[in-house]
């Protein structure tokens, strides 16, 4: 283990030991009290939201001015860059569209990397989706850099990919799950943070790894979910009842979340978004910019999807037939010309 890794393993251990001392995590939590927030759309906004409630100092950025107005109106801090965010945070999270705007705001003009070499937070957490070279490439940027001051804790910046699962309504509720990369030490050190934003933080190894357990997560839902859609499909042409047969399914060996929980023929589950013409949940096109970033990534490596390439046809279809705002599970309806169940 290097330096850094032992610095923040001591910083862990003596958090450990202030609690089993009864000292709360106070120590620990000073270490990240101030936490600079960037992209704050349908996902970050929630996540800011819900840090200001658990009581941390948050300074926000976006470039959507409106969107900022609502944030300085709360009387919640905000900035008119990346860099400024830095100065006054000792951990940032982003939550970024794509890799493109990840990589704008750590390394474009202003960005968090703008400074050069000495950075102000010892810590950075990206949540975007984004590729696994993406997060290891700004991993290794910032494994470069200094801090600006040392603090006792650490002496190095270190970064953390940690993509999220469970969408709008559980970046609302504070019950996302995180998928982490990066070093062990710096990931349970930002546990009690991730968990003012969710409900589970799953440790996935080094750098790059949470974003490729988030990207193998999706692209086995979007195939479960075609695949669940197409047996649908055929069982109404063949004469049985979509509802008739998810109940068959779901004591049977065929039973997946995209069954008992997330069903997308319309009538069969009250409160999906097959209930409600495929409005809200997860939209065609984020599944297709996920299919995307697995299809480039296993091309990377030489790895062959064939049912992940079909998948990213059809998802791309389906958004260029105008389903891209309707949620993913409208495979059902829009490419397998699924039935209604009444
Ligand atoms: P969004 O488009 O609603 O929000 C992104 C925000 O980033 C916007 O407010 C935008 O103005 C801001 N932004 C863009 N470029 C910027 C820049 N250079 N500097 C500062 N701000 C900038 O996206 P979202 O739905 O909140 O998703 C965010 C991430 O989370 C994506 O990577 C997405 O794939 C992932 N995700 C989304 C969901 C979901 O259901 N929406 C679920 C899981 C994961």
């Amino acid at each position: 283990m290097g330096v850094v890794g032992w610095r923040v393993r001591s910083m862990v251990q003596q958090w450990g030991w202030n609690c089993r001392r009864g000292l709360s995590s106070a120590a620990v939590r000073s270490q990240l009290e101030n936490v600079g927030f960037i992209g704050l759309g349908n996902m970050g906004a929630h996540m800011a939201r819900n840090l200001v409630m658990a009581g941390y100092k948050v300074t926000v950025h976006d470039i959507n001015e409106n969107t900022m107005k609502k944030f300085s109106d709360d009387g919640i801090p905000t900035k008119q860059s990346p860099l400024e965010v830095s100065e006054s945070s000792d951990v940032i999270i982003t939550m970024l569209p794509s890799s493109a705007h990840v990589l704008d705001v750590y390394n474009g003009q202003n960005g968090l990397l703008a400074d050069g070499a000495n950075l102000g937070p010892w810590l950075y957490i990206d949540s975007s989706t984004v590729d696994p070279q993406t997060s290891r490439k700004i991993s290794m940027d910032i494994s470069r850099c200094t801090l600006k001051e040392n603090k006792a804790y650490n002496d190095k910046p270190v970064m953390l990919d940690a993509p999220v699962s469970g969408g709008v309504p559980a970046a609302e509720a504070g019950k996302l799950t995180f998928m982490v990369g990066g070093l062990e030490e710096a990931y349970l050190a930002a546990k009690p943070l991730l968990l003012s934003m969710g409900k589970n933080a799953i440790y996935c190894g080094g750098p790059g790894n949470g974003s490729v357990a988030k990207i193998c997560n999706n692209m086995a839902m979007a195939i479960s979910m075609l695949g669940v859609s197409e047996a649908f499909a055929l069982g109404q042409n063949l004469g049985i009842k979509a509802s008739v047969l998810t109940d068959i399914f779901n004591c049977s060996s065929a039973r997946c979340w995209s069954s008992d929980t997330y069903n997308p023929v319309p009538g069969v589950m009250m409160g999906v978004p097959s209930s409600r013409n495929y409005d809200g949940g997860f939209t065609s096109k984020l599944m297709t910019k996920d299919l995307d970033l697995a299809m480039v990534s296993a091309s990377g490596v030489g790895f062959k999807c064939p049912f992940g390439s079909q998948a990213f046809e059809i998802y791309r279809k389906l958004c260029a037939d105008g389903c891209e705002l309707k949620d993913f599970s409208c495979a059902f309806r829009h490419y397998y010309d699924g039935k209604d169940e009444n």
